[in-house]
């Protein structure tokens, strides 16, 4: 049997028709650029977060730059980020010139842990980036309480929690703003790159669609810097279907997950995702950790039973195999191994289980039988 990391064709299959339809009206418009699709899929996107402005972005980067850069951050200023993310939160803080502060995670959310904040604020420290990493909120309570306290701006960085909850309520309103990313493989992707800034406030909104279209509002006018992060009319378009299908898809992705529990809750050898009391996780990862005899690192452990796997026709994944603060490009920032033990941790022990809405139960079975087979 072959169990692939991500199937984006069985997906299109399913809506190639209404898929086709949208994307022939965008042709027969050409409107290619931002224009009606996008327009419209803005408004339901916004709807579906229940906030007030979506602006359509031409990728996750783009929106993770757009919001920090909307709201003032600048060279010499940081910027509190979790250590184990995917490195495009981070880009957000250095393409504005500003310096990035990594926070080590919480060991059973994997998300940013807000006790270890405080301890990293100095009087340069301007905003908080909370990431809902794997498509599990964040901590929000505690997080908004420490920006709170120390006159930080809180901004969500939601690139792999599209629809999740936290305390019932869906993100995208807990901070100043959100990013989002439609990459094609995150729970709602569209047929190249994409990306939006949620917000509740005008101004805000205002300033991120000038930001996206040159610092302009009408056209030759350009009252600030800005940059081309427009949306193409074609992902409007294919957004626009797709999130019809959103809140189907996540409970698919969440009866996966359910799944995978139930199968592997007896194997001891691994540690499985946690969805915390006051999070609805949307799945966007199913990621475990490989525990050895001592619960110490074991990145050999971990890479046997992805090549045992992958041998069996399953493709698994790693998320993230190397944190923020041990790359290559931030070495110049002085941190060492150490410094974040959680998140390296999870760095050696960390393995991805495929999770789609298509998955079906044989080949969920497959998986799960295979890993308990590789520990006896
Ligand atoms: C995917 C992702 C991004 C970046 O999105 P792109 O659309 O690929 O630019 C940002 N942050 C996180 C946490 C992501 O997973």
């Amino acid at each position: 049997m072959q169990v692939p990391f991500l199937d984006l064709k069985s997906q299109y299959l399913v809506i190639k028709p209404e898929i086709d339809k949208a994307l022939q009206t965008v042709f027969d418009k050409s409107a290619f650029v931002l224009g009606e699709a996008v327009l419209e899929f803005e408004k339901e996107f916004a709807k579906a977060h229940g906030v007030q402005h979506c602006i359509a972005l031409n990728s996750g980067t783009a929106g993770n730059h757009a919001a920090l850069w909307s709201l003032g951050i600048k060279p010499g200023d940081e910027v509190i980020i979790p250590v184990n993310t995917f490195i495009a939160t981070a880009w957000g803080a250095i393409l504005c010139g500003a310096k990035p502060v990594f926070v080590d995670c919480e060991a059973d959310s994997y998300n940013l842990n807000a006790d270890l904040i405080e301890s990293k604020i100095t009087s340069k420290t301007k905003a908080v980036v909370a990431v809902h990493l794997y498509g599990q909120p964040a901590n929000m309570d505690a997080i908004k309480a420490v920006a709170a306290k120390h006159n930080l701006i809180l901004v969500e960085d939601a690139a792999q929690a599209h629809i999740s909850e936290y305390k019932g309520k869906r993100i995208g309103g807990f901070g100043e703003a959100a990013s989002f990313s439609f990459y094609p493989g995150k729970n709602l992707g569209s047929y190249g790159e994409g990306g939006a800034v949620v917000t509740n406030n005008a101004e805000l909104a205002k300033k991120i669609r000038m930001i996206r279209d040159h610092g302009s509002q009408n056209k030759y006018q350009h009252e600030i810097f800005g940059h081309n992060y427009r949306m193409e009319g074609i992902q409007g378009a294919v957004l626009g279907v797709k999130l019809n299908h959103l809140e189907d898809w996540t409970e698919k992705r969440r009866n996966v997950a359910k799944k995978y529990i139930r199968l592997l809750s007896n194997n001891l050898k691994i540690k499985l995702p946690k969805e915390m009391p006051y999070a609805k996780h949307v799945y966007h990862l199913f990621v475990i950790q490989i525990l050895d005899i001592e619960n110490k690192p074991n990145s050999e452990l971990r890479d046997s039973l992805a090549n045992y796997l992958k041998e069996k026709g399953i493709n698994t994944g790693l998320h993230y195999p190397i944190p923020l603060h041990l790359q290559e490009c931030f070495r110049y920032l002085g941190y060492k191994e150490g410094d974040f033990p959680v998140a390296e941790k999870l760095a050696s022990n960390c393995l991805s289980l495929p999770i789609y809405p298509e998955l079906n139960d044989e080949q969920i079975e497959y998986v799960c039988t295979n890993i308990n087979n590789f520990f006896d």
